[in-house]
């Protein structure tokens, strides 16, 4: 016989762990499946400083503890990605890669999304080996070296502050005239000594040596000419992570899961939470809030309830 979860979760960002803790606490068989490690992207975040009353915590250990939360009232978590999804019928069938099937009442979409590609030529061949994602992760490597920073965003501006504290400099490229970023941060890194911050200027082609990177072509006003780099990070925004469910849930123009504040969505039983979803503001607490309302939606769905 197989087994029927009352609710499986697909991701484990703050959102997924924390509707598995409210589905677990509420004594429902919940699953969560994920890809690689908890805690989604805060786990690549370094410091979060503004999830109230954890001050500067660890974004990994907020995603770990998150679990250890969600796991210590009965949630499990399989480490699969999922490649698949069937939610036509009442039981909803999920399959992975390790071509497993899992079959359950409700599902939780909490997938998150993913930084954006440059979708410049050799990308994938360098990506943790010169370009990077995640300042706070492999800002390391660049002690006293040379590194770029793509992007006007203020995870660009984040990045490129706490890389002028490792690296000898730091290049800031940005596409326009003036930063996206807002707050003090912008400031604290202008008036850094080993930044200079380059507008109107585009990233065109990764510059390698025997294959490893040694720097960046960019086009500016002047034309373009290359800067010489040992490691870049790219900060361009972020993608939804909804391909498994294009053509079955509807999608907005960028890709989120059409899903207002009650996450539900227009197959009964499915609901959308976290930074895949169409939402004003994506940050932890908005996730780790949306957990709980798809939580509770689903509790209701199962006990044939109206839902909130
Ligand atoms: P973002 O605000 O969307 O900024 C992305 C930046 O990348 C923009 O400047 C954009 O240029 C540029 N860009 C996009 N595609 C590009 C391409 N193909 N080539 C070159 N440049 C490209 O993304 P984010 O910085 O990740 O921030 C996301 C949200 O999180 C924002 O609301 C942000 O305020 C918030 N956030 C807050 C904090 C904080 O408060 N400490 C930290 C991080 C993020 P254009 O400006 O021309 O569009």
């Amino acid at each position: 016989m197989r087994d029927i979860y009352d609710a499986i979760i697909v991701g484990g960002g703050p959102a997924g762990y924390t509707a598995a803790l409210y589905l677990a606490r509420a004594g429902l068989s919940t699953l969560l499946l994920e890809p690689m490690y908890v805690g989604g992207q805060m786990a690549t975040t370094g410091k979060v400083e503004n999830y109230p009353g954890l001050s500067a915590i660890d974004g990994y250990e907020l995603g770990a503890r998150m679990q250890a939360d969600a796991h210590a009232f009965g949630a499990k978590t399989v480490y699969e990605t999922v490649t698949a999804l069937d939610l036509s019928s009442d039981i909803k069938k999920i399959a992975t890669d390790a071509g497993r099937e899992y079959f359950s009442r409700s599902v939780i979409i909490a997938t998150g999304a993913s930084p954006r590609r440059l979708s410049l030529e050799g990308e994938d061949r360098l990506i943790g080996a010169g370009v990077h994602f995640c300042a706070h992760c492999d800002g390391g490597f660049y002690r006293d070296k040379e590194v770029v920073v793509i992007g006007g965003g203020n995870t660009a501006v984040g990045d490129a502050l706490y890389l002028s504290r490792i690296a000898k400099r730091v290049t800031l490229i940005h596409r326009r005239d003036t930063l996206r970023a807002v707050g003090r941060e912008a400031e604290a890194l202008a008036a850094r000594e080993n930044v200079r911050i380059l507008y109107n200027t585009r990233p065109v082609e990764f510059i390698t040596e025997d294959g490893a990177l040694t720097g960046l072509k960019v086009r500016g006003d002047d034309g373009e000419h290359i800067l010489a780099s040992d490691g870049i990070f790219v900060a361009i925004g972020r993608v939804p992570s909804s391909e498994l469910v294009r053509g079955v849930l509807p999608l907005d123009g960028q890709g989120y899961i059409i899903a207002g504040e009650d996450t539900v969505t227009n197959i009964a039983g499915v609901f959308a939470a976290g930074d895949v979803r169409t939402k004003p503001l994506r940050q932890i607490v908005t996730a780790t809030a949306d957990g709980a309302v798809s939580a509770e939606g689903a509790i209701r769905y199962l006990d044939g309830m109206h839902l909130l």
